[in-house]
């Protein structure tokens, strides 16, 4: 530990030594004259609601509710499009098909009163997906099967894969935040939300006091759902808040046994265990990790041990409001011409179709110090079949002005 904090304070140290750019760019400045306080990524996404201000602290499935409320669609468990059989709750035959080459291709058409930033939120939040498990959101061709992502009234989804051409409403003016469409998108692929599974008793208690009777249904568990063999998920993206359906201001309605501290819901997107989870239920072979926190480190599998053959592994590095920055303390593998053989390539932000930070990279060189426009960077390493090396390590951090005090005018 005290290593590690060691290297990122040399890092830091490296990095205003060299002069690096360090200041806030205004990647997507507005033209309003009042001073924007709060600039998240998330932002970007959302069609102009002067009056919506500091909502990043706030639980995905929050957003979701407060949008719902004026829906007239009606909704189970809060943005659930009800089945007329509830017997599909552990379905084998709702699952997205896969294709031979392992890739399990869901089609879509999107709503063309999008916009084209409502557009880029949406792929973004689906990019996200692909590099991190084998789903991938495709355009519809005429596939029987598929999504129509429209703006309806509200953010809800049907469970798992109905037939047909089936809705996913993500609203304009409320719904395009990037978690709040992965929550749904997460529904389509088949995945109900985290506290009703089976086993929630041993890792939740359920206030019911503090619930409606309307609501309390919300709240059913669902004794034969597919948990998948992995465990309960305190931060999935598919995890009601605290707070959620409460009748009482200030009285939380899911309370994290044995420990009530814990912290529960998602703010930034799809959880490790989530992750995991679409990457099982899918029979994904990836190998995906996402980097929390401020700072931390990364490395190839059996470091300082040489690295496998034909591995294909992602780490989205997600800090919070700030810049990832990426520092290589080691660095070791195979060397091929232009690196076609075993390589690590770096993306400036979530996905594959980001931009690049660093092409294809192998040998022994040390590669420079990178810095990431957002608080997003993603690190793909790839092997061959032949040659291993001892791979590589590398700490991250979170560095430049916080984004949240940055003006934009
Ligand atoms: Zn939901």
């Amino acid at each position: 530990m005290d290593l590690k904090m060691f290297l990122v304070f040399t890092a830091f140290l490296l990095h205003t030594s060299l002069g690096l750019p360090i200041q806030e760019k205004c990647e997507n400045s507005t033209t309003t004259t009042e001073p924007t306080e709060v600039t998240t990524q998330e932002d970007i996404y959302e069609s102009p609601l002067p009056t919506e201000t500091d909502v990043e602290e706030e639980v995905i499935f929050n957003k979701i509710l407060k949008v719902n409320q004026d829906s007239s669609q009606y909704l189970q468990e809060g943005d659930i499009v009800p089945r007329r059989s509830r017997s599909a709750i552990n379905c084998r035959h709702c699952n997205w098909p896969q294709s031979r080459d392992g890739i399990v291709r869901v089609p879509y058409v999107l709503d063309p009163t999008y916009e084209e930033s409502h557009v880029k939120g949406i792929h973004d939040a689906m990019a996200e997906f692909e590099a991190l498990t084998c789903i991938n959101f495709v355009k519809r061709k005429t596939e029987r099967d598929y999504l129509s992502i429209k703006s309806v009234d509200g953010c809800w989804s049907n469970y798992g894969r109905v037939g047909g051409g089936q809705t996913v409403s993500v609203m304009k003016g409320g719904c395009l935040w990037k978690g709040v469409i992965q929550h749904e998108l997460e529904h389509a692929l088949g995945f109900l939300h985290e506290h009703s599974r089976s086993d929630r008793d041993k890792h939740v208690k359920i206030m019911w006091e503090y619930i409606s009777p309307p609501d309390r249904s919300d709240f059913k568990k669902f004794e034969n759902s597919n948990n998948l063999g992995l465990p309960y998920d305190y931060s999935s993206i598919m995890h009601y808040g605290p707070y959620t359906f409460t009748n009482t201001t200030g009285k939380a309605t899911i309370v994290p046994i044995p420990d009530g501290s814990v912290h529960i819901g998602q703010r930034q997107g799809l959880s490790n265990l989530d992750v995991a989870k679409i990457n099982k239920l899918y029979n994904c072979s990836r190998c995906s990790t996402i980097l929390d926190g401020t700072s931390g480190s990364l490395k190839s599998a059996n470091y300082p041990r040489n690295y496998s053959d034909n591995t294909n592994c992602v780490w989205l590095i997600r800090t919070r409001s700030r810049k990832v920055s990426l520092y290589f303390q080691a660095f070791e593998l195979q060397k091929t011409r232009g690196c076609q053989g075993d390589y690590v390539k770096i993306y400036d932000g979530s996905s594959k179709s980001s931009a690049v930070l660093m092409d294809k990279t192998c040998g022994s060189k040390i590669p420079n110090y990178i810095v990431a426009s957002s608080n997003l960077m993603l690190v793909e390493f790839i092997t061959d079949g032949a040659y291993t090396a001892s791979g590589f390590q590398a700490i991250f951090a979170a560095v430049g002005n916080q984004r949240r005090s940055s003006i934009h005018n």
